[in-house]
């Protein structure tokens, strides 16, 4: 790196490599063969390394000869954060879409550029942003409401069907089933012996709604306080089966139907977790950055400790970037039981 910034080459090369967005502004990447400069993150395909030099800023780069690339922009980094901001709390002030083109005019930009850098903040555009953000609270609203009509209305939905086409795809219970403790739903669950100890497997008709560790039906009771509670039953004892041989033998665990909630934040992280295959590991930071939201680390960590369906979501495989365990619900060692099972390396610990 030249004398005037603190980052070192190496470091900066890797931010380029993982097209780290938290080095945007921090340095400029001057591509000598193409006589361009961009910031870390531009999604254009990476140089060969032979023909980068970093500068501090678009300045150092202009001084060399090199001109700002037209994809990125590199010299908007700031002008760009300000310009995602302001629209954020619009959309959040107003609690609906708003259009695209004249957010883009507050911000002074073309609507397809504005659509291209909010998405390169957010990791949506601002009307699924808007959508989102409605389903988000729409799920809060519901796990303190009594009436779903009423929750649906209280969001800002227009009616029920549209609530209902919000939530298509999402993992998640149907909203009559997580509004009120799980009032008017039935709920099945045992016990059993694993290697790893005793685990309690929880399910209603649409799937497996808790799995953990050392736990028993009084905290499942705590959890679901109006459903009906339901020990064994021979449908059960199929999906049961399913269940505990996905434990015993990983990677066997992908058919098995979940009934499981979160705000939508929470939901894309346990279905990021769902994508690393047994045996691999990431680290909190690759899961906010995997779900679009990389400054969002600490709020991944908090989705990962939120998941009801311990194993079947793999919240094990997350880890620190140190390559250190982290944290999990049911101790250290099952942890590590669980990766050692998978054949994955010892994270040590
Ligand atoms: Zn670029």
């Amino acid at each position: 790196m030249s004398a005037t910034t603190a980052i070192a080459d190496d470091e900066a090369w890797s931010a380029v490599l993982a097209r780290d967005r938290a080095f945007d502004g921090r340095f400029v990447t001057g591509v000598l063969s193409t006589g361009i400069y961009c910031r870390p993150s531009c999604a254009a395909r990476h140089p060969r390394r032979a023909n980068v030099r970093f500068f501090a800023d678009g300045a150092g780069a202009r001084a060399a000869g090199l001109r700002p690339c037209l994809r990125c922009s590199p010299d908007d980094v700031a002008r760009d954060e300000r310009a995602v901001l302001a629209a954020i709390a619009a959309i959040r002030s107003a609690g609906q879409p708003l259009a695209l083109a004249d957010l883009a005019a507050q911000a002074g930009y073309s609507p397809t550029h504005f659509q291209r850098v909010f998405a390169r903040h957010t990791g949506l555009s601002p009307a699924a942003y808007a959508r989102a953000l409605r389903a988000e609270r729409a799920a809060e609203a519901l796990s303190g409401e009594d009436s779903v009509t009423q929750a649906i209305y209280e969001a800002g939905f227009s009616g029920p069907s549209r609530f209902y086409a919000a939530n298509e795809g999402r993992l998640g219970m149907a909203p009559s089933a997580w509004v009120n403790g799980g009032a008017g739903v039935t709920i099945r669950w045992a016990v059993v012996d694993t290697s790893l100890g005793a685990m309690l497997v929880a399910a209603t008709d649409k799937g497996v709604c808790r799995l953990s560790f050392a736990e028993g039906p009084e905290a499942l009771a705590r959890r679901f306080p109006r459903a009906e509670l339901v020990e064994g039953g021979e449908d059960f004892a199929a999906l049961l089966a399913q269940v505990v041989a996905a434990v015993e033998a990983p990677g066997s665990a992908a058919h098995i139907p979940l009934d499981v909630r979160g705000t939508a934040f929470q939901e894309a992280v346990w279905r990021e977790l769902q994508r690393i295959p047994p045996g691999e590991t990431r680290s909190y930071a690759q899961i906010a950055a995997a779900v679009g939201k990389p400054g969002a680390v600490r709020a991944a960590g908090s989705a990962n400790g939120a998941n009801n369906v311990a194993v079947l979501i793999p919240c094990h495989r997350v880890v620190r970037s140190d390559g250190s365990l982290g944290g999990y619900a049911y101790g250290l060692a099952i942890k590590q039981a669980l990766l050692d099972k998978e054949g994955g390396r010892d994270v040590g610990g």
